[in-house]
């Protein structure tokens, strides 16, 4: 429905992963996924789509239900997370204005291949982009789109996060960085991992390979604090 947000989950946490890491923020996760990255942690914004079912799958809500949500809790920074959220940026610029209107700090997770709307793009303080490697499982024309990369790599407030599963994915993360003019200080690695077990185990050599390499590393957070579960 027009005007409408299709929204997976509201919750309360604290960032787990990227350049606010630590920061305490308020979670929007909109519903529907352009990629379906093989090990994806959030398959429930996507998996079922084709037949996805409001009140089941996801609540349509508008701009000023959202507001009256997010305002419950006591913190100006949003994180709008998905899915993909970009897919709704239409919808999604009304709650922006008014959000900014009142002085919330607003970032967005993307993985980076849809085009953002001017104001979308002037409105929002930060970008976590997630450029999708050869470890997701997509094919190379569907998660890298040159032009959407080139104007967000043109932002200073765009971060670009990795998910590396093995050492070899770094050889990736230097081709597009070198192909998207991405400046080395942009860059930040995550181990990729639902469970403390493998997550620890890729961060010891991640680690080393950030320090070689001038890289920020970026935990998950969330995942070591409460595991993978919904809504923390
Ligand atoms: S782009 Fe993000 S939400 Fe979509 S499938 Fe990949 S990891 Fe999941």
């Amino acid at each position: 429905m027009q005007g409408l947000i299709p929204v997976s989950e509201i919750f309360y946490s604290i960032q787990g992963e990227g350049i606010n890491i630590g920061k305490p923020a308020v979670f929007l996760r909109t519903y529907y996924c352009n990629l379906n990255c093989c090990w994806c942690d959030s398959k429930y914004t996507w998996e079922n789509q084709s037949k996805a079912k409001e009140g089941i799958d996801y609540f349509n809500l508008s701009p000023e239900d959202l507001i009256y949500e997010i305002a419950k809790y006591p913190c100006k920074h949003l994180v709008i997370t998905g899915g993909e959220p970009l897919i709704h940026q239409n919808s999604l610029l009304k709650l922006i204005r008014r959000l900014k209107e009142m002085d919330y700090y607003i970032e967005v997770e993307s993985n980076g291949t849809i085009k953002p709307l001017k104001d979308f793009l002037d409105l929002i303080d930060c970008f976590n982009l997630s450029p999708k490697l050869s470890n997701s499982g997509i094919e190379g024309r569907r998660r890298l789109k040159e032009e959407v990369l080139k104007l967000f790599t043109s932002k200073d407030k765009t971060y670009f996060k990795f998910v590396i599963c093995e050492r070899k994915d770094l050889d990736e993360v230097g081709e597009i960085i070198k192909l998207f003019s991405i400046k080395r200080e942009k860059v930040i690695l995550m181990p990729e991992g639902t469970n403390t077990e493998t997550l620890n185990r890729r961060s010891e050599w991640l680690i080393e390979e950030c320090k070689k390499r001038g890289f920020r590393f970026s935990p998950r957070l969330h995942i070591l604090i409460y595991g993978n579960r919904r809504g923390l």
